[in-house]
């Protein structure tokens, strides 16, 4: 297994709730290392750039809107595998589905206000990474 980073956002229903700590434990405790890490509050025309891929599905306006509302906490991780290993820890997209322990079994509101989102694949691992992030800010 490879030495990954994965893009995670800690998003508005949990910021508001209080659980960034909460959540990095989890991460934490299953051996990934928050390597980078800020708290920003996304526009709207920022929140819709970074799920353009969305773009055509029903619940885009939603999500844009949910994502813009108020901060975010948007982080690097890294560790063996992470990008499996990060959605592992996520679980399930819809709570309803999500595994015990995992992070949006316990904190999840509904499918949308799902308190994380995480890389889904290498590539796309690499270009979430730079959109929030310089090399400057990647210390390792
Ligand atoms: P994931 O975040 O697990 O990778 P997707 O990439 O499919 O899931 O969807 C991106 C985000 O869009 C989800 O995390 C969730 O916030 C939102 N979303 C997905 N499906 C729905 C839905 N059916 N209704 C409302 N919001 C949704
Ligand atoms: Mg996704």
């Amino acid at each position: 297994m490879a030495i990954e980073r994965t893009l995670s956002i800690i998003k508005p229903d949990a910021t508001r709730r209080n659980l960034t700590g909460k959540i990095n434990a989890k991460f934490e405790d299953a051996g990934l290392r928050i390597v980078a890490q800020k708290r920003i509050h996304l526009s709207p025309a920022q929140a819709g750039q970074f799920y353009a891929v969305h773009a055509e599905r029903p619940f885009y306006g939603e999500l844009v809107e949910f994502m813009a509302s108020e901060p975010v906490v948007v982080q690097v991780l890294e560790g063996e595998d992470a990008i499996a290993k990060n959605r592992e820890v996520m679980g399930a997209t819809n709570p309803a589905n999500a595994d015990a322990g995992t992070i949006r079994k316990e904190f999840a509101l509904s499918v949308g206000e799902n308190s994380v989102h995480g890389s889904d694949a290498p590539e796309t691992a690499k270009e979430e990474i730079a959109f929030f992030f310089s090399g400057l800010e990647l210390v390792g």
